[in-house]
């Protein structure tokens, strides 16, 4: 872009002319993790190389064959070697190793709020670009004008979609009082119909978690909250002869103070609450560390706004959750990130301005 500077030091019969350049950021090293990993890796590869970057791709240690498989293909595609690598292994090993390197001039990360604070110290040796996609405890606000048949469904996805193992992942649904009853019983409805099954098998809704450690701590969650009072209204146990596998389940009772209310999840497991006024549901939504998305489910475009520009999240969707696309761009606030991937946004991560100026 040319700039015409205001402050003119020229000499006389001279001119000072600048612009400035958008050059590649240099090495990537992104990590990511086992959730959506071909969406997590492309979300990073894509930007990157457009803007003339190379990557270090570190896919989490769960996942490394689809990893493995993508890179081949970008090779047989006719990708030139060395333009992305590939680097599996464990996180503390050969993520630490990428996140200190002086080779490496910014890190990618999605994962952990955990993990994302651990970068901010082994990324500082060369000051490390960070962008950081860290977790969530996404509210999905229902109103008492909202559509039920539209709700209900859309609300159930936004738990349930891939066994709950989604960053944005609805896990505390907020219902206005005269909707309460109806929509929890329309969820209950919604986790028993999902058919449990073989991730490969197109008859089934849900395939397994990650691990069957994962599957236990989602189950220690909802022992958790049963012990504190909770109640399970629909599914809250795994299944001995499945391990890896947890039961859609939605549960009542959930007090702020309960792990199963502030923690993430990363499992089928949602907390659903009634509210009466709209700013109780608002302070309920934002009394969180997280603050990547939310949902607000209404009938009204006044409400739809308000509700929109006070809740604190990286995005809120409007009758709709996890509505993803790559033009639009995904960042968290609070603890949930720094930084926003995708769309214009998404581009500006991988690359650095340069200006010139000159007499002439
Ligand atoms: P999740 O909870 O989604 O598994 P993690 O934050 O544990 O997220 O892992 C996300 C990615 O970060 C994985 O690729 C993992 O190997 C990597 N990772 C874990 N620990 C570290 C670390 N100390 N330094 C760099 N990368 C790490």
């Amino acid at each position: 872009t040319a700039i015409t500077p205001s402050i003119g030091y020229a000499p006389a019969g001279k001119q000072v002319m600048a612009y400035t350049r958008r050059e590649p950021i240099g090495v990537v090293a992104a990590i990511t993790p086992w959730n959506s990993p071909l969406l997590m890796a492309a979300m990073k590869l894509a930007p990157a190389l457009c803007a003339g970057c190379t990557v270090v791709l570190k896919p989490a240690e769960e996942t490394s064959l689809t990893a493995i498989r993508l890179c081949e293909l970008m090779l047989e595609a006719g990708l030139p070697a060395g333009v992305v690598n590939l680097l599996t292994g464990f996180g503390a090993e050969v993520g630490d190793a990428l996140a200190r390197h002086p080779g490496v001039a910014k890190v990618a990360f999605t994962g952990s709020t955990e993990v994302g604070r651990i970068l901010l110290g082994s990324a500082r040796g060369n000051l490390k670009k960070l962008t950081l996609e860290l977790g969530g405890k996404s509210p999905a606000i229902v109103m008492a004008d909202a559509d039920l048949s539209r709700a209900i469904p859309g609300v159930a996805r936004g738990i349930f979609a891939n066994s709950g193992q989604v960053c944005v992942a609805g896990s505390r649904i907020y219902v206005q009082r005269p909707l309460y009853e109806a929509m929890a019983e329309g969820l209950v409805r919604a986790a028993g119909r999902l058919r449990l099954g073989h991730g490969l098998d197109p008859a089934s809704d849900l395939g397994p978690l990650v691990s069957p450690e994962q599957a236990a701590r989602v189950a220690a969650y909802v022992a958790g909250g049963r012990a504190a009072g909770a109640e399970v209204l629909a599914g809250g146990t795994g299944f001995p002869e499945a391990p890896a596998f947890f039961a859609p389940t939605v549960v009542a009772g959930v007090t702020p103070d309960m792990a199963l209310m502030r923690e993430e999840i990363f499992g089928p497991v949602t907390a659903i609450t009634p509210f009466d006024e709209p700013e109780e549901a608002l302070a309920l939504a934002n009394d969180t560390d997280y603050g990547l998305a939310a949902s607000v489910w209404t009938e009204s475009l006044s409400a739809a706004h308000r509700m929109a520009a006070a809740v604190r999240a990286g995005t809120v969707w409007v009758n709709c959750h996890s509505y993803f696309s790559p033009e639009l761009p995904k960042g968290g606030m609070k603890t949930s990130g720094w930084g926003v991937e995708n769309g214009p946004n998404g581009l500006e991560n991988y690359l650095e301005t340069k200006t010139v100026c000159m007499v002439v």
